[in-house]
């Protein structure tokens, strides 16, 4: 029989706020001492008081418009009770009955380029059901015979996004995690950061006979740390659960983690009985109300997200899937990339300048990054800018310098953020393109090789390239190529006449 998998996932994202949700202890913890960043509020010391981050309302509005939800006018802050030693006052404060997002969607390209890139993907869309704002908890370390508990990270602002069921394999799952990284990154709201714990997720599972509407068992895994973590251990237990149900067993309802190492899922619980959590309106935390004017400004923040600039890459410019997904893939990136574009003059053929520039970055620019260990921001700063890269495109247009020169120009534009037009000048790297100039050259490489000139004349072309390497090199490099193509065929031409 044929079994078909239903996935819902449960997100986590710790937002990037300065403070942490509900106290002034900063939430930038990363690397410090434990139980540095506290305050009686996040410690749940008795008659502390919470004050709502507003920022981190924002925060969550900005990854709930984005996820295309709605936003709650209205919505109240909610103790949900449990006891855990990470949860010091013994209930977090969340949103249960009005989360502030809901009934939103994602589009997401499903491609599965394991095998190399590939050029058309499955487009699909994903349901989410609720987007609702929430406080971190602290984070246990278990050391032999002892436990130790930090609570730096708690009251951390906390978003957790959950999607209806509609994720259909590892690969799709793979795509939503990583276009919601996309996202949040786009947004600059968290760093999504999964082996940091930034984003954290949990897949829950289940498989039905293909065509069948009722769901089968649900099992629920944990300790996903990457998203190919996540992709390899959805993909294990959809394995596992296959062969259990074709060979007539039962699957079990039970809490599994992933191990890394061993690359298989471990039951961590077996099936518990639903938590009561008793949820009841915070009483120390106003309401939330939120209006049309905040809502909009809100809104204004939120910008063009990676998919919709694919889409308008290759539909304006012709760019190829694989140029628009590397162009888009940090919106730094993107913005480097179409400000150049708009640094082209006006009557510039813009798909051809778009290919010349998505070469370019990611040929050029990419190795330059690498190789010095820099990021886009860094570049930025001190080095080359787009309109700088524009303008070396625009002098290969116009044949003043060819394509080797324009690679060591690049490269000097990029360490000292010089401008090319500059560059050139001060080098005397202007191509040669003067006919009468070029001939002589041919004519004395011509003349120094008789023996090549005859090969060619008998059909060997690749002695060609050699002839015309020996006129650049004799040129140092800054001949116009097409020129000096066409001279020597000329010549050789002449020659060939004359024999017969
Ligand atoms: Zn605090």
């Amino acid at each position: 029989m044929e079994y078909e998998v239903v996935i819902g996932m449960e997100t986590h994202i710790e937002l990037d706020t300065a403070s942490k949700m509900f106290c002034r202890c900063s939430a930038q913890f990363f690397g410090a001492e434990p139980n540095t960043h506290v305050c009686p509020v996040c410690l749940g010391m008795p008659g502390a008081l919470p004050v709502i981050n507003k920022r981190a309302v924002e925060y969550a509005m900005m990854v709930g418009l984005a996820l295309n939800c709605k936003i709650a006018r209205y919505t109240f802050w909610e103790r949900k009770s449990y006891w855990y030693p990470d949860l010091p006052k013994g209930y977090q404060i969340s949103q249960y009955q009005y989360p502030l997002c809901y009934d939103g969607w994602i589009e997401v390209d499903v491609r599965d380029v394991t095998g190399g890139w590939q050029e058309h993907a499955e487009r699909r869309r994903i349901r989410i059901r609720r987007a609702h704002l929430e406080e971190d908890t602290g984070k246990l370390t278990h050391a032999g015979s002892y436990s130790y508990v930090d609570y730096n990270r708690s009251g951390v602002p906390l978003l957790e996004i959950v999607t209806e069921p509609d994720i259909r394999s590892a690969d799709e799952a793979y795509a939503y995690l990583s276009a919601l990284q996309q996202i949040v990154r786009y947004l600059g709201v968290s760093s999504g950061d999964m082996e940091k714990g930034a984003m954290r997720c949990e897949p829950n599972l289940s498989l039905r006979p293909k065509g069948s509407a009722e769901f089968g068992v649900k099992v629920e895994i944990k300790n996903l740390n990457s998203l190919r973590a996540v992709r390899d251990a959805i993909a294990y237990e959809i394995e596992r659960q296959t062969r259990i149900l074709r060979s007539g067993g039962r699957i079990q309802q039970v809490t599994l983690g992933w191990d890394e190492t061993r690359r298989v899922t471990t039951v961590q619980r077996e099936k518990e009985s639903a938590h009561d959590y008793r949820y009841f309106p915070e009483p120390d935390l106003p309401p939330l109300h939120i209006d049309e004017a905040w809502l909009a400004e809100v809104r204004a923040r939120v910008p063009e997200l990676a998919l919709a600039r694919q889409d308008r890459y290759r539909r304006d410019y012709g760019l190829s899937a694989y140029d628009a997904v590397q162009l888009t893939a940090e919106r730094a990136i993107a913005e480097w990339f179409e400000e150049a574009l708009s640094a082209s003059p006006s009557n510039a053929d813009l798909r051809a300048r778009a290919k010349a520039l998505a070469n370019w970055i990611q040929t050029e620019l990419f190795r330059l990054m690498r190789a010095n260990n820099m990021s886009l921001a860094e570049v930025r700063r001190a080095k080359i800018q787009p309109a700088q890269l524009a303008q070396l495109i625009e002098l290969v247009e116009q044949s003043v310098i060819n394509q080797n020169t324009a690679k060591q120009v690049f490269e000097e534009a990029f360490h000292s953020g010089a401008d090319p037009r500059a560059i050139v000048e001060a080098k005397g790297l202007a191509q040669i393109s003067d006919v009468d100039a070029l001939r002589a050259v041919v004519n004395e490489v011509v003349a120094a090789h008789p023996q090549q000139v005859q090969q060619v004349i008998s059909g060997q072309e690749k002695v060609f390239g050699f002839l015309v390497g020996q006129v650049m090199k004799a040129t140092r490099g800054k001949a116009n190529a097409q020129m000096v193509n066409q001279l020597l065929r000329e010549v050789i031409e002449e020659a060939k006449r004359a024999q017969a």
